[in-house]
């Protein structure tokens, strides 16, 4: 017996039967219940959420021969000839591979016959977006003016490339992406209904990488069925789609948990060998602390489904409210700059390591407010520890001298420091543009270069130096020199290091095998400007 791949078989046959897009739903059967039809829908949203198999669904309704109806009756002729494609009044085109004018008229020239069988002559017409402009206006003629038998359902992955002209006489539906939740209940159910073995995390890892597309998620499954044999574990999936198997999210997060420096440089020894994506990587730990911080605040929350749940219930039990807070800045804050990292996995070391070197010391050994003042203490000499070897993080974490301000300026680490003052706008647009002259034990003197002097308004001044005041915990001098010197800023060294990454992935792309091979097989080049820097 022939295989039928899980997103065909299991592509919804009624409104009933549709995952998520409850908006569109309701309002097409409302429309067809109270006999309210427009003659032009557009169905927009990215791939694989359902707006081809919503529009066929529509045009059942229109056509089922027991009358338009949201519930179409599933046994009649028109009904079962839609399900299988090839019923004679549903004109499916796909525009992508029909993009000229001469296409667009044939199509259109038997638009004013009457219906062969149903009620409506219906076209769909898919990624409509690819129309010429003149296939376009031959379109939208017929939009100006449709018989009344003819109803137009037209989808689109990119409506910002529809002429204004079409947009208007169309009725638009934007489809949303389907929750995470949502496809794996969906695919839970298929699993069952199929009788295959699963374990609920495989499913939120195929989840996870499906993004929203439930095409996408059961096109994973039956790959998934077919390279497990017949049951899905999550460790399989793991090595399926590459991703970073549980039980090193489980021993990293217990040595968050432990303080443990050491076991976290073994994960991360190891997750190189495996060449996990360590950006996934974060983003799972990003979920897991997100999960940690509602089950603290919200601990019987019943829309906590996610695959970690267990997890995030023993993280948000072992540390306190403060420190998952803390750890989820940071780890956002490393997913942000990952790719200003030598290596990504240099990355996700300073990102754990970070944390536990700002993590406040336990609230046995400080008391409640010893351990606010503690933070700050750590926080200085978490910034040495970067350059010591990881294994020394936590011996440096003792009995550290009161904090001065003059450590932490100069040696260039400034740009460090407006990081973690936590200031924006103007406020941080003026220590971006300066760099340090000097700094002693009361005060900072900054140089701006001349060209910039309107950005050293006064509120940026007063921000500025109420941030390194709360930050130091002292009154703090703050003196701003102009300068007509070439002076190393930290925004130019980000600028600089922009540069340098969007130099790296054209020089990457340039070697490139693959790119390679297509320049010298067909001729192709890489357009000018379009190479960017993965998460840009
Ligand atoms: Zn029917």
């Amino acid at each position: 017996m022939s295989y039928q791949a899980l997103a065909r078989k299991w592509r919804p046959k009624n409104f009933a039967e549709v995952v998520g897009q409850v908006h569109v739903v309701k309002a097409l059967s409302n429309a067809l219940d109270q006999q309210r039809l427009h003659h032009a829908y557009l169905f927009t949203g990215t791939r694989g959420i359902g707006k081809t198999t919503l529009a066929r669904i529509f045009a059942k309704c229109l056509n089922c021969e027991k009358g338009a109806s949201a519930n179409p009756c599933g046994v009649c002729s028109a009904c079962q000839e839609i399900d299988e494609g090839r019923y004679i009044d549903l004109i499916e085109v796909d525009a992508a591979s029909r993009t000229k004018v001469e296409d667009t008229r044939e199509l259109l020239d038997n638009v004013q016959y009457s219906p062969t069988r149903g009620h409506f002559k219906v076209y769909l017409i898919d990624e409509v977006h690819m129309l010429s402009g003149h296939s376009f206006n031959a379109l939208l003629k017929t939009l100006e003016e449709p018989p009344l038998h003819v109803k137009f359902l037209l989808a689109t992955t990119d409506p910002q490339k529809l002429p204004m002209t079409v947009l208007s006489r169309c009725l638009q539906f934007n489809l949303k992406k389907l929750p995470e939740d949502a496809v794996v209940q969906q695919l839970e159910s298929i699993m069952l209904a199929e009788d295959v073995a699963f374990e609920r995390p495989a499913l939120y890892s195929i989840a996870r990488v499906a993004d929203g597309s439930m095409r996408d998620a059961l096109s994973l499954l039956d790959q998934a069925i077919a390279y497990s044999k017949e049951n899905v574990t999550d460790s399989a999936m793991h090595e399926m789609l590459g991703t970073v198997p549980r039980e090193y999210m489980q021993k990293l997060v217990q040595a968050l948990i432990d303080e443990n420096a050491a076991e976290i440089m073994r994960c991360s020894h190891e997750l190189a060998q495996l060449s996990a994506d360590f950006g996934s990587l974060l983003d799972d730990l990003i979920d897991i602390l997100h999960q940690a911080a509602i089950s603290q605040a919200v601990p019987d929350a019943e829309s906590r489904l996610g695959s970690d749940v267990e997890l995030a219930n023993k993280l948000g039990k072992q540390l306190s409210a403060e420190d998952v807070q803390l750890f989820y800045q940071i780890a956002l804050l490393g997913r942000r700059d990952l790719y200003l990292y030598t290596s990504q996995q240099s990355a996700l070391e300073m990102t754990l390591l970070r944390m536990l070197a700002f993590r406040p010391a336990s609230r046995e050994q400080t008391g409640q407010e010893g351990s606010v003042v503690r933070n700050k203490v750590i926080s200085r000499d978490a910034q040495d520890s970067r350059e010591s070897a990881p294994g020394d993080v936590q011996d440096s974490r003792e009995s550290a001298p009161a904090s001065k301000i003059d450590d932490l300026v100069k040696n260039g680490r400034w740009p460090e420091l407006i990081d973690q003052l936590g200031i924006q706008g103007s406020a941080h647009s003026l220590a971006s543009s300066c760099s340090v002259q000097s700094a002693s034990g009361e005060g900072v003197v900054l140089n701006l270069a001349e060209q910039h002097e309107g950005i050293a308004i006064p509120n940026a001044r007063r921000k500025l130096q109420e941030a390194l005041q709360a930050y130091f915990n002292q009154n703090v001098k703050l003196e701003i020199k102009l300068t007509n010197q070439d002076i190393d800023t930290p925004a130019k060294k980000k600028t600089r290091a922009m540069e340098e990454r969007q130099s790296l992935v054209e020089k990457q792309v340039e070697e490139d095998e693959v790119v390679k091979a297509f320049r010298s097989s067909f001729g192709a080049e890489v357009v000018a400007g379009s190479v960017k820097p993965i998460g840009e």
